[in-house]
């Protein structure tokens, strides 16, 4: 259930509401909006059916929330969350893109993109340090001293750093070059990942599960939610189908119906959607046109000698092409760009 306070309840009524809830054995998670703050309380919903939590001054309403993504629904939230990465801000109408290599292969390389990236409008730099491979026997990434250079090329040219996070116990490192932590598909139900995860203050890019549901994905946000860190952006990249020409097939319907369902952002990533350089451009202005808050693209100097994702790398020219349609459509749109 969800208990809403009036525009203009006093802290210590918000206070005093919360310290009861907690007395009834429920746990409080609240949200301040713009006008109003919203207590979740998480627990047996009858114990707030029968202590009439309404009388309390400054209450407005008390809500039930059928979904079981509590935190992470409309329901919960009406208004779209705005993440701010570093003050770049995503959802709500602005629009945020990431781009980068797959994995981080060298100092000079993430340096020449990030030059690339940036002047061409993204203000994110992708690029793995830990990379999730099929193989063992296939490129690991650079660990720590990847997570250096790609930090390094992002300060030089003003970007904010998102790289993902494999393991509970590379937590600690990565917090110190990322600016955005990335969940990968492989890891979307990793629930002592989701759990660590959520006791961190940086925005999570939580990439949906390659056959997870919306529901799934949803209940996923719905853990680093209720572990305490609520600036989770969605990401779809593809799913398993029958269709094997193309490596994923992208679910473009997730974006409207997260929408629906949910107030968190939702970006996509036609690179490992498509796994081919030729469909990133028309799949990921599709994604806009279905209503994405962002793209994450990849991108290379030399794709032909990527170590690894090349073939649906995107080269320079090749981004900066993407990169001016982008902000032609969300001109048309009125949206912002990060
Ligand atoms: C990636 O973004 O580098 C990646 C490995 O993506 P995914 O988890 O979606 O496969
Ligand atoms: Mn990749």
């Amino acid at each position: 259930m969800v208990i809403v306070m009036k525009t203009g309840a006093t802290n210590e009524q918000i206070e005093t509401v919360i310290k009861r809830v907690a007395e009834l054995g429920m746990k409080p998670h609240t949200v301040k909006g713009e006008e109003k703050t919203i207590i979740g309380c998480v627990g047996n919903d009858d114990i707030l059916r029968s202590h009439p939590i309404e009388q309390f001054e400054g209450v407005e309403s008390v809500q039930t929330i059928t979904k079981p993504y509590k935190f992470a629904s409309r329901e919960f939230k009406k208004e779209d969350t705005i993440i701010d990465v570093k003050g770049i801000k995503i959802g709500g109408g602005n629009f945020a893109v990431m781009a980068g290599p797959c994995s981080v292969e060298g100092e000079e390389m993430m340096f020449s993109t990030a030059k690339m990236a940036s002047e061409a409008g993204a203000r994110i730099l992708r690029g793995g340090a830990f990379k999730p491979r099929t193989s063992p026997y296939d490129f690991q990434g650079l660990g720590e001293e990847g997570l250096r250079y790609m930090q390094n090329a992002a300060r030089q040219y003003n970007m904010a750093v998102v790289t993902e996070v494999m393991d509970v116990r590379e937590i600690e490192l990565i917090d110190k070059y990322a600016d955005m932590f990335q969940i990968g598909a492989r890891n979307m139900q990793n629930f002592s990942l989701l759990k660590e995860i959520g006791k961190t203050q940086k925005p999570i890019l939580l990439k949906r599960g390659m056959s997870s549901t919306i529901k799934d994905l949803l209940m996923a946000a719905e853990y680093i939610i209720a572990g305490g860190n609520n600036q989770v952006i969605l990401c779809e990249r593809g799913i398993r189908t029958f269709e094997t020409y193309t490596r994923n097939t992208i679910d473009m319907n997730i974006i409207p119906s997260a929408k629906e369902l949910s107030h968190l952002p939702i970006i996509l990533d036609p690179s490992h959607g498509t796994g081919k350089r030729s469909l990133v451009t028309p799949m990921a202005l599709s994604g806009l046109v279905a209503g994405a808050d962002g793209l994450m693209i990849e991108v290379h100097p030399q794709p032909e000698v990527a170590l690894s994702d090349g073939p649906q790398s995107l080269r320079f020219n090749e981004f900066q092409e993407l990169m001016e349609k982008v902000k032609k459509y969300l001109e048309f749109e009125n949206k912002r760009i990060g």
